[in-house]
């Protein structure tokens, strides 16, 4: 039988887990048998039994890793971590390659298949499976709460006997799924919202939520629409920063969630512009994690530049793990049944078919076998080897 075994996360803040007792519950439908380590559930308030209940054993982590065929996690394994996991078995976990060097060698070396979930092919067939999409959204909204109470004002148009209340003025760079959330969540409480994007198509997203698209010229061959974002020319961003200086100048809070797959963020506010901010004005930098978009943006601190307050508060998925949790399980879910197909002979349990020619699983997986597959992976391990 098919064994997956869902590892307790060892990250600092890292509450979310990857599989939730109705996950379990539906893999264990599937045919697949389930190890889950004790605790694994603890940060995102699933305790044990209710794993138990829904068909897992629950067990330490050296039994859950030697059995597993396949290991959910949620967060990048540390090198010492991969170093435990068991030859060829899979690993279904974010896994970021390219930031992380050193846990690359050592799944590599340790002979153990890497699916990451961040290289999921964006297409209408995997959408299920997205939990970049499932996190960002998380992200988004979490992002313009956060905003909410760092400021010292309202957000929404008030009248009152003392007198009128302006509205809050939200500016939100990078349309992505996070910024589509962060803006319909502070059109919701009641802010007067502006948002911008090198990828000139998301203008009607933009409009169809209420907000106002500050437009810029987009660079030539940038014109395509595509789900993923070129690197913006040195040139695009010099229009980008006319485009956006007065919205920015007069902006009670900006949300920045800017980024470029495989590329370290783009800075969009740089100093200069940041000091046009008017104090009591809050920076919420998503990408903080990624080098930021915000001149001193720094994770998991929160910076005070002339009154301008710049949070860099980092993973904020993890600020919301029950649904982040019951989010990215089910995308792990689709994942394992899409693996693990049900058999066409009654009665036989489903086993693992990694065949890479299929679009979705050979998009995802960049370790096998012992190979780098993922080419930009491939590629920074060069220079970290050299
Ligand atoms: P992301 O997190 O990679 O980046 C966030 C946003 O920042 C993107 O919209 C990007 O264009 C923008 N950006 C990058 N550089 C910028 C710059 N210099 N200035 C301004 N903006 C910049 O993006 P994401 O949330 O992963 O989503 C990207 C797109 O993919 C979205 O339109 C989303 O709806 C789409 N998507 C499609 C599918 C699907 O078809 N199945 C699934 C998921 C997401």
């Amino acid at each position: 039988m098919t064994i997956v075994f869902i590892a307790k996360e060892t990250r600092q803040g890292e509450t979310r887990v990857a599989a939730t007792p109705e996950t379990v519950g539906r893999m264990v439908k599937h045919g697949l048998e389930i190890q889950l380590q004790s605790g694994a559930g603890d940060g995102s308030f699933f305790a044990d039994h209710l794993y138990a209940e829904a068909g897992a054993t629950i067990v330490d982590l050296a039994a859950g890793l030697a059995a597993a065929d396949i290991l959910f996690k949620v967060a990048t394994p540390t090198p010492d971590e991969a170093r435990g996991m068991r030859k060829d078995s899979i690993l279904v976990s974010f896994f970021s390659g390219v930031q992380n060097p050193d846990t690359a060698i050592a799944l590599k070396e340790a002979g153990v298949t890497v699916w990451g979930m961040e290289l999921v092919p964006r297409t209408t067939m995997a959408q299920k499976m997205d939990a970049l999409s499932s996190q960002a959204n998380i992200a988004g909204y979490k992002s313009v709460l956060i905003g909410a109470s760092e400021l010292g004002r309202y957000f929404p148009l008030l009248m009152t006997a003392a007198g009128t209340v302006k509205p809050s003025k939200v500016v939100v760079f990078g349309v992505g799924v996070a910024g589509l959330q962060a803006i319909a969540t502070a059109k919701r409480l009641g802010a007067q919202v502006e948002a911008t994007d090198i990828r000139p198509e998301v203008k009607e997203q933009v409009e169809s939520l209420g907000a106002k698209f500050i437009e810029v010229e987009t660079d030539a061959g940038n014109e395509e629409p595509s789900v993923y974002a070129k690197e913006a020319s040195d040139d695009y961003k010099k229009r980008q920063a006319e485009a956006v200086g007065k919205s920015v100048a007069e902006a009670d809070l900006v949300i920045t969630t800017a980024q470029v797959p495989g590329k370290k963020a783009p800075v969009l506010i740089p100093l200069a512009m940041l000091e046009t901010m008017k104090p009591g004005a809050v920076v919420v930098d998503l990408a903080v994690e990624q080098g930021g978009n915000c001149a001193l943006a720094t994770v998991g601190e929160n910076i005070m530049h002339n009154g301008v307050k710049v949070v860099g508060t980092p993973n904020l998925p993890a600020t919301m793990p029950i649904n982040a949790s019951e989010l990215y399980s089910r995308n792990l879910l689709e994942v394992v049944k899409h693996l693990c197909p049900k058999s066409e002979t009654e009665g036989e349990k489903p086993k693992v078919v990694l065949n890479l020619d299929d679009e979705i699983i050979g998009g995802s997986i960049a370790i096998h076998n012992g190979e780098i597959l993922h080419e930009m992976t491939a590629k920074a391990l060069e220079t970290t080897e050299a």
